[in-house]
């Protein structure tokens, strides 16, 4: 069996080993009413067909999928109770059929999954990915009021009650090596090496009996039986959850986001940080300027302009524009210069470039080779030569240009480091988020006196962790 559509191409060899791959890589592989609908029709074919033993999912595009289409999602609350219902079922159906198919399945993981595209890669029996570190996986639901119900046995099965309790309610990202701990990926492969592998485990697969393989798996989904009920049930919860208040004017206000051009979505977030109490104009002007897209990783890329810290991959997030405004305007003091500043945690550069265009010396430290290494490039790129940047541990500051009238640090650190205290000039400024308590951070200002030192909160805050040695 052999075709394309719109959305998929399907691709079956002499062997009976088919190959479907979703094809909707211009909008991540989202989800939908007629790619699920298509899906599921293909799932049934493939199921019947005599001629095809091994199922391998695959996707183009850099995304494997970003789960359902949120401007689909954002829709449901135009259609009746009973419509909407008919379309959570439909995903339902999608994720039953693709669990229960008779066929080994093997999901060829190329790129971050989100929502429901995790819940495709749990209902397949065996999943690879690739070894690339910006890979990631996320429980988004509860960012848009909503709730993962119908992955959510699926997802249980594969990574049990306790993880799914954490990343469920988090929507903390994963990557692939975590979900390979999780048991939620198998194997790791490199990236030239995934179709390779994949035909290689399916080539094995397809020496055994059909009827014994079909056995097995019934076998195995004998020991977590999901029930109709349950599925009917998980369908129910969020079809009522997409159409409450709270659902709605968060897709709503995503999906007109998103469906502003590119200028757009920035000046409305420049005008949100106004909102928020960001008044110096340096610091606006540069925000203004600076393009946040070029800081993060392309599937990032349309949500740069949304007020949020986005993943960079290696478990790194580029931080909020408004943590990143206000972090610029404390520092600075209401003055519009700094003469010279450090950085800790460079991460994507997006805080050290903000700096190269407010300071006449920007010194940033990164403990991820990979990120300075990218980070560099943006300067260059930018023509900011006026930012020095090194791959070490932070916490030791960067003697040899100290002292500095200004340190920023953009990860949570248990304690005040001493040494930054030591390299910062009289009346200097240190600002920096403090782990205070377990799971609790607060954003500090830290003013060095003639005699003493004087700290002030700012605000609460949620950092990654100020990390020691480098990686
Ligand atoms: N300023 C960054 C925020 C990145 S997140 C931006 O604008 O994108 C924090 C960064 O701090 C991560 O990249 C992390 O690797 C780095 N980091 C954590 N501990 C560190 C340490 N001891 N020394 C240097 N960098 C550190």
């Amino acid at each position: 069996m052999n075709l394309c559509t719109n959305y998929f191409s399907l691709k079956t060899d002499k062997n009976g080993v088919a190959l479907l791959s979703l094809n909707r890589s211009e909008k991540r592989n989202a989800l939908n009413e007629v790619f699920i609908n298509e899906l599921i029709h293909l799932l049934e074919e493939i199921n019947n067909s005599t001629s095809i033993h091994v199922l391998m999912l695959a996707a183009k595009g850099d995304t494997f999928c970003s789960g359902v289409d949120l401007f689909d999602m954002h829709a449901s609350s135009q259609l009746t109770q009973e419509k909407n219902q008919e379309k959570t079922q439909q995903l339902a159906t999608l994720m039953k059929t693709l669990y229960q198919l008779k066929k080994p399945s093997i999901v060829l993981v190329n790129g971050p999954a989100f929502g429901a595209g995790v819940g495709l890669i749990a209902c397949c029996d065996i999943a690879i990915a690739t070894s690339n570190r910006s890979i990631y996986f996320c429980f988004s639901e509860i960012n848009f009021h909503l709730t993962p119900a119908i992955i959510s046995p699926y997802i249980i099965a594969a990574i049990g009650q306790r993880r799914a309790q954490y990343y469920f309610l988090s929507a903390r990202c994963f990557n692939t090596e975590e979900a390979q701990q999780f048991s939620l990926i198998h194997d790791i492969v490199p990236k030239n090496k995934l179709h390779d592998y994949a035909y290689q485990i399916a080539e094995q697969l397809i020496e055994h009996d059909p009827k014994a393989v079909h056995e097995i798996k019934q076998l195995i989904r004998q020991h977590h039986p999901i029930e109709d009920s349950l599925v009917t049930d998980c369908a129910k919860r969020l079809a009522e959850r997409r159409v409450s208040v709270q659902a709605q004017q968060a897709l709503g206000a995503f999906t007109t986001n998103r469906s502003l051009k590119k200028v757009d979505a920035h000046k409305a977030l420049i005008q949100q940080l106004r909102q928020q109490g960001i008044s110096n104009e340096a610091v606006l002007n540069i925000m203004t300027k600076l393009s946040r897209t070029l800081f993060v990783p392309k599937e990032q890329q349309p949500y740069a302009y949304a007020n949020k810290p986005l993943a960079i991959g290696h478990n790194q997030t580029i931080s909020q524009p408004y943590i990143v405004a206000l972090m610029t305007q404390v520092l600075l003091n209401k003055h519009d210069k700094i003469k010279k500043v450090l950085e800790i945690g460079t991460g994507s550069g997006y805080q050290a470039a903000i700096l190269g265009y407010l300071a006449d010396e920007v010194y940033t430290i990164e403990r991820i080779f990979k990120l300075h290494q990218a980070a560099k490039k943006c300067f260059n790129q930018l023509k900011l030569h006026n930012i020095y940047s090194q791959y070490s541990d932070g916490k030791l500051g960067w003697a040899e240009h100290a002292p500095y009238d200004g340190i920023i640090v953009t990860a949570a650190a248990k304690e005040l480091p001493q040494t930054l205290i030591e390299q910062l000039a009289p009346y200097g400024r240190l600002v920096i988020p403090l782990e205070t308590d377990h799971n609790h951070q607060e954003l500090y200002l830290i003013e060095k006196t003639a005699e003493d030192i004087q700290s002030t909160k700012i605000i609460d805050v949620r950092f990654v962790p100020l990390l020691p040695d480098v990686d």
